[in-house]
């Protein structure tokens, strides 16, 4: 039925079309009528059913594209020379993309069976055509898409990944000399050696409560391509760590849009502020009274000082609103966020900003916001930071932030069960280690 209607829509829409033309043409019979032989000839001779087949024709060879689009199924004992040859293809850019396909496999050894997405524009002056785009396949999860840049007329390659394969990996190892150099050597890569020290960020202060022999374990995801080849680091399930005679060990819990790290007894670490927005930095000058270095007199220092190379990035220490960024006079270029109600941070002295961050732009915590530099009043780089409660500066490191929720009823039950889960996990890829 539905097929139908189509169909008599289609007839419709031509026969308007017909009647359209077929009155142009009268009109144009009126004007120039010497034509008036051949038109009457023309509208005499043809039945309407074979005009509407002409008019179709004429419109479809119009809006006829010099794009051809073809799966082609690799058959055994099939090169790329011979299946660009066959569809006539310059031999110049057939060269093009054997040298670049070349550089991940053989071009006469193709997975037969397998379809190459091939689009050809047709040349019509010129019996060769060109290639807009070549993708073929080169294993399971894994498509070499070479193109022509548009602007240049180049061909280029690339890697795509179709499917990635997600796997939990359980790293450890004694902290010789700080967390960074003892995860990287225990193949922990960058980006989950930030996260790792962003959850235990509450808990620790890192560049104080660590000590030598101190010792870390995580299980994370790691997503690889069907030949193990490591692509991207997912989230971390489980982190543990024991400093300076303490213990901690978090557990991820929640969904994946929205989740938080736990403690064995439930309890959430994550407070409204870090204890410190950087990495890697060194105290250099705390809260409270002391001689001003450029200045000269005595005078009140209400904030900490983190030194730190030039160009170090600086984290939110909450989520929040960004209330202030730019020049600050003395604190140079300098950032002011705005967490709640009670809580305020400002970070003062930075070389310059992270993308995007501007007033009234939300950001998370843990989110780069700037990096470390010396504008303003300062003797070298560093990092002046500031907490303020309640409209009154108040000295970070002493600060006792309130202590994050405690999961209860339900949610506690189904947390422990978790916790089984990941314990038993954690045993199992021990063992698989060993
Ligand atoms: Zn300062």
């Amino acid at each position: 039925m539905f097929q139908m209607l189509g169909k008599n829509k289609e007839k419709t829409v031509y026969f308007a079309l017909f009647t359209l033309i077929l009155t142009s043409v009268i009109l144009a019979t009126i004007f120039f009528k010497n034509d008036k032989e051949i038109v009457s000839q023309k509208t005499n001779t043809s039945q309407p059913d074979e005009d509407i087949t002409l008019i179709k024709e004429f419109f479809l060879q119009k809006i006829k594209s010099p794009f051809i689009n073809i799966d082609y199924e690799i058959k055994s004992g099939d090169s790329i020379q011979k299946i660009l040859k066959k569809l006539k293809i310059q031999n110049k850019e057939i060269q093009s993309i054997i040298t670049q396909y070349k550089k991940y496999g053989s071009a006469n050894r193709l997975l037969a069976g397998n379809k190459i997405n091939i689009i050809i524009e047709e040349n019509l002056s010129n019996k060769d055509h060109s290639i807009i785009k070549f993708s073929v396949p080169i294993t399971k999860s894994i498509i070499i898409e070479i193109s022509k840049n548009n602007e240049e007329g180049k061909i280029l390659s690339k890697k795509i990944i179709t499917k990635l394969y997600k796997k939990n990996f359980i790293a450890e190892n004694v902290i010789t000399n700080n967390l960074y150099s003892s995860a990287i050597d225990a193949n922990i890569n960058p980006n989950t050696i930030i996260e790792f020290a962003r959850i235990f960020g509450f808990e620790i202060d890192f560049q104080r409560d660590i000590r030598k022999n101190d010792y870390f374990r995580i299980v994370y995801d790691k997503y690889i391509d069907e030949n193990g080849e490591f692509i991207k680091s997912g989230s971390i399930h489980y982190a543990y760590m024991s400093v300076n005679g303490r213990e901690i060990t978090l557990y991820k819990f929640g969904n994946d849009q929205t989740y938080n790290y736990f403690d064995i007894n439930g309890k959430s670490v994550e407070k409204a502020l870090m204890k410190t927005p950087i990495n890697g930095a060194r105290l250099s000058s705390s809260f409270g009274m002391r001689k001003h270095p450029i200045l000269g007199f005595n005078k009140m220092h209400q904030g900490t000082d983190f030194a730190a190379r030039e160009g170090v990035p600086i984290m939110a220490s909450g989520s929040g609103t960004v209330v202030k960024s730019g020049w600050c006079g003395g604190g140079g270029n300098c950032i002011k966020i705005k967490h709640n109600s009670t809580y305020e941070t400002v970070y003062a002295h930075l070389k310059n900003f992270a993308r995007g961050i501007k007033k009234n732009k939300k950001v998370k915590q843990g989110q780069i916001i700037g990096y470390v530099g010396t504008t303003g009043l300062s003797t070298g780089p560093h990092l002046h930071y500031e907490v303020i409660v309640n409209g009154k500066k108040v000295n970070s490191q002493k600060l006792k932030l309130p202590s994050g929720k405690s999961l209860k009823d339900s949610e506690r039950e189904l947390f422990e069960i978790h916790r089984i889960k990941t314990d038993v996990l954690i045993a199992e890829l021990i063992s698989e280690k060993k």
